[in-house]
C-alpha cells in the first residue's frame, strides 16, 4: 500500500499489529528517516502502551477506531509533522519534555550547551538565567543536574511559557522561576553568573526554513542575516554578568567566527566555541571581566 490513507478500509480493519506496522513503515519510506521508529512510536503512543508492547504483541488486532487514529497521525506524520508534536513529547538530557507547536523541539546538539554551563561551575550557589527557554529545555536540566542553582527562564511568548512551567511542574522541579519578556527586559538589572540560551539563528531566507515550518518561526529565524538576537545578546549581557560570569551561547554552524569577533568587540575575553556531536560548531561561551 502506498497511501496511509487506505489504512482503515474493510480489508485492513482486522489488522495486526505487525501488519500495521508493515503497511506504515512502507507508506512513510520516503517520508521520513526513521519509517520504522516513526511507526512504532505512533502506534505505541496511540495504543498508549510503551513501544516493548509492539514487539511482544505482534499478533494482537487492532480494532479499527484504533487503526484509524492510527492512520491520521500517520497521515500528518507523512506530510512532515515532526514526530514529536504528534506525541507531544520529547526527551532531551533524559527528561520526557511536553511539546506543543508554540515551542521549538529541543535538539540534542543543545545538551553541549547544558554541558559547557555545567562545566563552568560545578558545584557552589549560582544564579543562572535561560533567555528564550521555549519549553524549558536548558533551564529544566541545569536545575535537576544543579539544585542548589538558581534558574531563570525567559520567554517572550507566554504559551511556550505555559509549556515551560506545566513541564517544571510534572518533574518536579522547583528551582525554576519564570519570566515574561523579551531578552533581558523582565531581569530587572539582575547579574548572573551564567547566561545561557539557544536563540534563533537561522537567516530568514534560509531554505532549510522549509523542513522546519511546523515549528515556530519566531524560534528559528531572528531576521536577515540570522546573527540579529546572537548580537542583542552578547551585547546586552555586559549588564547583566557580575564580574567572571559566563555567556553561553548556540548557534548555526557557520556563524561561530562572526560571533567571536562580536564578542571580542564587545569586550569579552576566554572565547572559546565546541563542536557538537556531528562535528559542527555550535555553541560559543565567553567570559565578562
Ligand atoms: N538547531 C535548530 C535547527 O537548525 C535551530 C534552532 C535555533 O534557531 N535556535 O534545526
Amino acid at each position: 500500500m502506498a497511501e496511509p490513507g487506505n489504512l482503515a478500509d474493510k480489508a485492513a480493519a482486522q489488522a495486526s499489529i505487525a501488519a500495521a506496522l508493515a503497511r506504515a513503515r512502507a507508506a512513510l519510506h520516503t517520508r521520513s528517516d526513521s519509517p520504522q521508529l516513526d511507526a512504532e512510536l505512533l502506534l505505541a503512543y496511540t495504543l498508549r502502551r510503551p513501544r516493548s508492547y509492539l514487539g511482544a504483541h505482534p499478533e494482537q488486532r487492532l480494532d479499527v477506531a484504533t487503526l484509524d487514529r492510527f492512520e491520521r497521525l500517520m497521515g500528518r506524520r507523512a506530510h512532515g509533522e515532526p514526530l514529536a508534536y504528534l506525541t507531544g513529547e520529547r526527551e532531551f538530557w533524559s527528561l520526557a519534555l511536553a511539546v506543543t507547536p508554540d515551542v521549538l523541539i529541543p535538539r540534542p546538539e543543545t545538551e553541549l550547551a547544558v554541558e559547557r554551563c555545567l562545566a563552568l561551575r560545578t558545584d557552589a550557589h549560582a544564579d543562572v538565567v535561560d533567555l528564550g527557554t521555549g519549553c524549558g529545555a536548558i533551564a529544566l536540566a541545569l536545575a535537576t543536574e544543579r539544585p542548589v542553582w538558581h534558574l531563570v527562564a525567559t520567554d517572550r511568548s507566554s504559551a511556550a511559557l505555559d509549556v515551560a512551567q506545566g513541564n517544571a511542574r510534572r518533574l518536579g522541579i522547583n528551582n525554576v522561576e519564570f519570566l515574561r519578556g523579551d531578552w533581558f527586559k523582565p531581569l530587572n538589572g539582575r547579574r548572573f553568573e551564567i547566561i545561557v540560551s539557544n536563540p534563533p539563528y537561522v537567516a530568514a531566507a534560509d531554505p532549510a526554513l522549509t523542513a522546519l515550518r511546523f515549528e515556530p518561526v519566531t524560534a528559528l529565524t531572528p531576521g536577515n542575516t540570522g546573527m540579529e538576537a546572537l548580537r542583542i545578546i552578547a551585547l546586552g549581557a555586559r549588564e547583566h554578568l557580575v564580574p567572571g560570569g559566563w555567556l553561553v551561547l548556540e548557534h548555526g554552524t557557520t556563524q561561530a567566527s562572526d560571533l567571536a569577533r562580536a564578542l571580542v568587540a564587545a569586550g569579552f575575553t576566554r572565547v572559546r566555541c565546541y563542536a557538537d556531536l556531528a562535528g559542527h560548531d555550535r555553541v560559543t561561551e565567553a567570559q565578562w571581566t
